[in-house]
């Protein structure tokens, strides 16, 4: 992953979860409530409602040949992005999980001494402020854009345009940092855009070095 071309990079654009933190427990009560969404939803227990997504999944993967989110899986059901994300706003803790780690919170700073930083995520403002918060990131990426400005869940392309558009960066000048290549990175990249996919706090740290090597 050594290749960053980063010589004009102005810019970089960070997904949230599994990007900025990654915590598999925090993960798997994502996914808990939106398995009870479904059962509510479609009047079924929840051990039910976990095995049709699971299965739902499968299908989309195997129909698309990408792992579609899980807002796509719930859409899929018959559930809909802003119900999906009310709940996730009632009933998700991120307090209880997420803390801050200071590697990251100076990794951020020292960045935005030199480029542009932006979060774009398919988390709802809500959670997310409360997430920087909880990694004591917050005031530091001045740009947010999250799902419930327009309810486009990544992967889009369009919403990839205004991204880059409100930031006025160029595709070549804009950097895109995600945990999933299919979401985060695809669209991005195809577009013209530099992307590193980081899936742990090492890989995340890591990006520091790989931008400042190729410095001129
Ligand atoms: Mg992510």
């Amino acid at each position: 992953m050594a290749t960053i071309a980063c010589a004009e990079i102005r810019g970089i654009i960070f997904d949230l979860d599994g990007t900025l933190y990654v915590c598999d427990r925090y993960a798997a009560e994502i996914q808990a409530a939106a398995i009870g969404y479904i059962a509510s939803l479609i009047q079924i227990s929840s051990a039910e409602a976990a095995l049709i997504i699971a299965a739902t999944r499968l299908r989309l993967t195997a129909e698309s040949g990408t792992v579609p989110t899980i807002s796509a899986v719930c859409i899929e059901l018959g559930g809909n992005a802003p119900d999906l994300h009310r709940v996730f706003t009632q009933k998700l803790r991120p307090e209880a999980y997420l803390v801050r780690d200071e590697r990251v919170v100076r990794l951020l700073e020292r960045l935005a001494e030199k480029f542009r930083l932006a979060i774009y995520t398919n988390n709802n403002r809500p959670l997310t402020t409360r997430i920087m918060k909880c990694l004591g990131l917050d005031g530091l990426v001045a740009n947010v854009f999250t799902i419930d400005d327009t309810w486009r869940g990544k992967p889009d392309e369009e919403m990839v345009c205004r991204v880059l558009a409100a930031l006025k960066l160029a595709p070549e000048e804009a950097l895109f940092v995600g945990d999933r290549y299919d979401v985060d990175l695809r669209q991005p990249e195809q577009l013209g855009c530099p992307v590193y996919l980081s899936q742990h706090l090492e890989q995340l740290l890591r990006l520091e070095r790989l931008l400042t090597c190729s410095e001129k």
